[in-house]
C-alpha cells in the first residue's frame, strides 16, 4: 500500500499541547509544528516542537511569536503542581469525607423518620375522612376535595423520601473523584515523557489556558482555584489550622454544582 510506514503529509501529527491553549492576544487556538535537524558530524537527528498562535482571527492582527515545547512544559508543571495535593493531605480529605458520609446519612435517616411519620398521620386522615364521608357528616363533593388535597401531600412527600434515599450525598462522589485527581497531579508534574498525561490532566481541571508573550496562564474552576488557594501543609498539625475554611469552600461548591 502507498505511503504505509511513514507519514502521510497532511496527516495531523501528535502534538500533546494543540486544540488545549489559546492566544492571549487574539483568542485562536495554539497550534503546533515540528522541525527536524540532523546534525551530519554525530549522524544525529533531532525534533524540536514549537507552539505559535493560528492567527486565524482575520479582525486582529495577532504580533504573538512561537515558544518551544519546551518552554511550555516547566510552565505547565507549575500550574499543576499548585493544585496537586499529597498523599497525607489526600488521606486527610478522604477520611474528613467518610465522616461526613456517616453522618449524613444518619442525619438523613432522622429526616426520612419523619417524612414516614408524616405519611403516617396522612393516611389515618384519609380513614378518618373516608369514615365521614361514609357516615354522611360530609359531602361526596367535600370527600372528593380533601382527598385530592391529602393525596397530593402524600404524593409530594413519597417523593422526597425517594430522592433523599437514592442520593443522600450526590455531592461526594464527585468531591472524591476530585482528590483523586488531585493526588495525580505531583506524579503528572514530574513526568516529562509522558507529556500527554498533562494534556489530559488540564482537561480534566477545565483549566482555561492562555499563552501569550511567551507565559503560559490558567484560569481555573472554582474547586481547583479553592485547591490552589490552600497553603502547602507537610504536617497535620499544620493542616488543623487551615484545613476547615478550604475544606468548606470546596463543600460549598461541590453540593452546589
Ligand atoms: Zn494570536
Amino acid at each position: 500500500m502507498e505511503g504505509r510506514g511513514r507519514s502521510h503529509p497532511s496527516e495531523p501529527l501528535n502534538f500533546p499541547f494543540t486544540g488545549l491553549i489559546k492566544c492571549g492576544e487574539c483568542g485562536m487556538m495554539i497550534s503546533a509544528e515540528q522541525h527536524l535537524k540532523y546534525y551530519k558530524s554525530s549522524d544525529i537527528g533531532q525534533r524540536f516542537v514549537y507552539y505559535r498562535c493560528s492567527k486565524k482571527n482575520k479582525l486582529i492582527k495577532c504580533g504573538q511569536r512561537f515558544i518551544s515545547e519546551s518552554a511550555i512544559i516547566p510552565q505547565l508543571n507549575d500550574h499543576i503542581q499548585k493544585v496537586s495535593l499529597s498523599t497525607s493531605d489526600h488521606q486527610w480529605f478522604m477520611n474528613k469525607l467518610n465522616t461526613d458520609e456517616h453522618q449524613q446519612r444518619s442525619e438523613v435517616l432522622v429526616i426520612v423518620q419523619e417524612f414516614k411519620k408524616d405519611l403516617l398521620n396522612i393516611n389515618e386522615k384519609l380513614n378518618k375522612l373516608l369514615d365521614s364521608y361514609l357516615g354522611n357528616v360530609v359531602s361526596r363533593e367535600d370527600y372528593l376535595n380533601r382527598k385530592e388535597k391529602f393525596m397530593s401531600e402524600k404524593k409530594s412527600i413519597e417523593q422526597r423520601i425517594s430522592t433523599l434515599e437514592l442520593f443522600p450525598n450526590k455531592w461526594l462522589e464527585p468531591m472524591r473523584e476530585f482528590f483523586d485527581t488531585a493526588l495525580e497531579a505531583n506524579k503528572i508534574a514530574s513526568d516529562n515523557i509522558n507529556l500527554f498525561q498533562k494534556r489530559e490532566f488540564l482537561k480534566k481541571t477545565g483549566s482555561n489556558l492562555t499563552l501569550k508573550d511567551r507565559i503560559v496562564d490558567w484560569h481555573l474552576p472554582d474547586q481547583w482555584a479553592a485547591l490552589s488557594r490552600r497553603p502547602i501543609s507537610r504536617n497535620r498539625v499544620e493542616m488543623a489550622g487551615f484545613e476547615p475554611a478550604s475544606e468548606n469552600t470546596l463543600k460549598q461548591i461541590f453540593s452546589e454544582g
